[in-house]
């Protein structure tokens, strides 16, 4: 069971919904679930325009809820990451998931086929990456292992080829050919089509550069595909793409699947790319609500330091509501964040006041908390309609 499946929700936190978000003790993990539905909303529309699949990353959110409610605005399944993400969402009731990454470890693939059964008797289907010969193998030898004990389940297996990431996947071409054909060897294993996910390219801040790299992408994977296709294989899907790049995947024509994931929360680091004129508008949902605790001549110091949000893609920016007037973060350590007036404006922050701030980075950001407060009606006025638990909080097995 991933570990934190089972944290139970406080008192403190179950009074909490109904009441005003004033009343939201900080420093909090806190999305706005206006702007949470109309992201979503935004993507699904987006994808209906251009005929493609959208699969959103849950490595982002890590929350069996979120994705049941992407699965309702229309996202065909999730992709996942991890072994124990897949089982977190399992575990919530996602029974399409793919595991958009490489797994090699026995005792890991021994749960991937355990999962594979699972969703399978809940007539869902387990994906899953590969980009060895070996890993393809071991692989095969989990899935007949666990067929010993049940019912012939099939997962589905993607070759990952390296598009310019320079993370897994083997090179453009021949290796990709010589996988697809041992996945097809092995009777428990499907081979599903092509991952090409340039990670690389998600935070290129021009949107030409970010055309430039996924051109490349595009190429890389027309000529594989060629290539497997030339020997009888059908290459049915091929599938990847981040927030910052899916306009160039989804225009592609060869893209059948995008697994952007940040898109539902925008960090700080995604806003700060040019934005694609064909890019749908996506708007901050996820907040640190945080309150000044110490406030001198040239400064105010408030609760949110690194603990509470990811630093690793730059500091927090600080939503800008009146009447605190702009505001700049700098990093005040674990427990503390510094607040100065930006430029143009002259006043510090009084003792208890609210800030809001808009994390660099969403993913490890969502990893560092057991629950997301969930707000409608704005972060002023609003009230706390629900507590998200983030199930596959540190799932990282
Ligand atoms: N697909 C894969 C394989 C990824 O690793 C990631 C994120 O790193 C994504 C999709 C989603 O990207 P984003 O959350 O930036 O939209
Ligand atoms: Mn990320």
């Amino acid at each position: 069971m991933p570990p934190s499946t089972k944290t139970p929700l406080s008192d403190a936190l179950k009074r909490l919904v109904g009441r005003s978000v004033r009343e939201i003790d900080t420093p909090a993990l806190v999305a706005d679930l206006d702007a949470m539905q109309r992201n979503p909303g935004r993507m699904a529309e987006f994808a209906r325009k251009h005929d493609i699949r959208w699969r959103p990353h849950a490595k982002m959110h890590k929350s069996s809820a979120i994705a049941r409610l992407q699965l309702q605005a229309g996202a065909v399944g999730v992709c996942v990451q991890k072994t124990s993400e897949a089982e977190a969402m399992v575990a919530g009731g996602v029974h399409d998931v793919y595991i958009s990454n490489e797994v090699v470890a026995p005792a890991k693939l021994a749960r991937v086929a355990d999962l594979a059964h699972t969703v399978a008797a809940e007539n869902g289907q387990l994906a899953i990456a590969v980009d060895s010969v070996e890993g393809v193998r071991r692989l095969a030898d989990a899935m007949n292992e666990r067929r010993r004990r049940g019912t012939a389940a099939v997962i589905d297996v993607f070759v990952e080829i390296d598009v310019g990431g320079g993370r897994c996947g083997v090179t453009p071409g021949r290796a990709a050919v010589d996988l697809a054909h041992e996945i097809r060897r092995h009777p428990a294993l499907r081979f599903a089509g092509l991952q090409a996910y340039n990670g690389k390219a998600q935070h290129l801040r021009t949107a030409q550069e970010r055309r430039d790299a996924i051109g490349i992408v595009v190429q890389d994977v027309l000529f594989t595909r060629k290539l497997i296709e030339a020997e009888g294989v059908p290459v049915n899907l091929v599938t990847g793409a981040g927030t910052g790049s899916m306009v160039c995947e989804a225009a592609s024509g060869v893209f059948g699947e995008l697994q952007s994931g940040s898109f539902l929360f925008m960090d700080a680091d995604y806003a700060a790319n040019e934005r694609d004129p064909a890019q749908p508008q996506f708007e901050h949902a996820l907040f640190v609500k945080s309150q000044v605790m110490s406030s001198g001549v040239r400064h105010a110091v408030c609760d949110a330091g690194h603990k509470s949000h990811a630093i690793d893609t730059g500091l927090p920016k600080v939503l800008d509501l009146q009447p605190t007037g702009e505001l700049e973060f700098f990093n005040g350590g674990d427990e503390h964040g510094i607040l100065r007036p930006a430029a143009g404006n002259q006043r510090v922050p009084a003792l208890d006041e609210i800030v809001w701030l808009i994390p660099g980075h969403c993913d490890p950001t969502v990893n560092l908390h057991n629950f997301i407060i969930a707000v409608s009606g704005g972060l002023e006025r609003g009230k706390v309609e629900k507590i998200i638990r983030v199930d596959a909080r540190g799932a990282l097995t």
